[in-house]
């Protein structure tokens, strides 16, 4: 594989650290250290679409705040988003909500699995943050209490953050979920039983599973998320996305909850701020320096991607680059 520099965005001057260290050579090392751990996860059945991917795949896209492009392997297939897409919602439930927002959702790691139904009811259906499903069903549900047809407000937020009109939503996949998204269905009862949510369930797991069904590359992914390194700027669009406040809090998230019960082993491996999804990718931000996407589809035990974990972190061990 060979790592390529792309620079077809003329943003600000890069980073000092980032003059240090070449980019391309890097991803080459990181490529094939990590997809020596290819065979070691497993597709997630409970989504029988996801299962049928070829799981010997690897992508991992950068951009920088400079706007430049840094890319590794299989960066233009697209892939289901899942649970990055918890990152729309909240930025759209942030910028729509303001401070509101955490009187329905809590801040805190969970230390549970990402679709755990026990803690939701000891906690009187107050989930414990945004990344964990209960809590991106109440995200939503603010959401969704602004804006009407959901699926088209979230697809066109993620084509304009990414510039990328190929970005999509898969309908098998939309389909799949409804079907056998059962656990899903129990966390919006129990929600709904709280009285915590306003859209009725099936209402609200339609757009929920909309938006999990997002399809999009390593490359898009890392340009919809660099405002996120960069003050809420980006610089691809020239213009903020979110505060620069609201970007530290989203980042603050990450760090806390991105990356579900092995948040804390995700921290000590990797030390940056992070979300994943089942479908595979990761999603990392490198303050003032870059967003990474990252993407190899099977999981370890907590649904993060094994190939794409140990990239991250033979790609923070090489560069020095964490937030710590
Ligand atoms: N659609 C998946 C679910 O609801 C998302 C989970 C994930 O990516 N962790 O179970």
């Amino acid at each position: 594989m060979n790592g390529q520099r792309h620079s077809r965005f003329n943003g600000r001057r890069q980073s000092r650290v980032l003059e240090t260290i070449n980019l391309p050579i890097i991803l080459e090392h990181v490529a094939e250290a990590a997809t020596t751990f290819y065979g070691r996860g497993k597709l997630p059945e409970y989504i029988p679409e996801l299962a049928e991917i070829e799981p010997n795949q690897f992508g991992m896209a950068i951009t920088t705040v400079a706007g430049e492009q840094y890319t590794i392997g299989d960066v233009d297939v697209a892939f289901s988003i899942q649970s990055i897409s918890k990152l729309l919602a909240l930025i759209l439930a942030m910028n729509l909500e303001g401070e509101s927002l955490w009187s329905h959702v809590g801040r805190e790691p969970s230390g549970t699995r990402f679709n755990s139904l026990v803690q939701l009811e000891y906690e009187q259906g107050i989930p414990r943050n945004p990344f964990i499903n209960a809590g991106a069903l109440v995200t939503l549900d603010r959401v969704l209490a602004h804006v009407r047809d959901y699926p088209s407000v979230v697809l066109d937020f993620a084509r304009f953050l990414s510039m990328s009109d190929s970005v999509a939503i898969d309908s098998a996949i939309v389909e799949c979920e409804r079907q056998t998204g059962h656990t899903n269905y129990a966390l919006a009862y129990l929600l709904r039983s709280f009285r915590r949510i306003e859209a009725p369930v099936t209402e609200l797991l339609a757009a929920y599973f909309h938006q999990c069904a997002l399809s999009m590359t390593c490359r898009d992914l890392s340009r919809a998320f660099v405002a996120l390194a960069n003050g809420g700027l980006s610089p691809i669009l020239e213009e903020a996305v979110v505060t620069a406040r609201h970007a530290k809090r989203i980042n603050s998230l990450m760090l806390t909850s991105g990356m579900y019960d092995s948040v804390g082993n995700f921290a000590y491996r990797v030390g940056l701020p992070a979300k994943s999804g089942v479908g595979g990718g990761i999603v990392a931000i490198v303050p003032g320096h870059m967003c990474i996407a990252v993407w190899s589809p099977e999981l370890d035990l907590s649904g993060n991607s094994v190939v794409g974990v140990r990239a991250l972190e033979t790609f923070s061990e090489i560069t020095g680059l964490s937030i710590f």
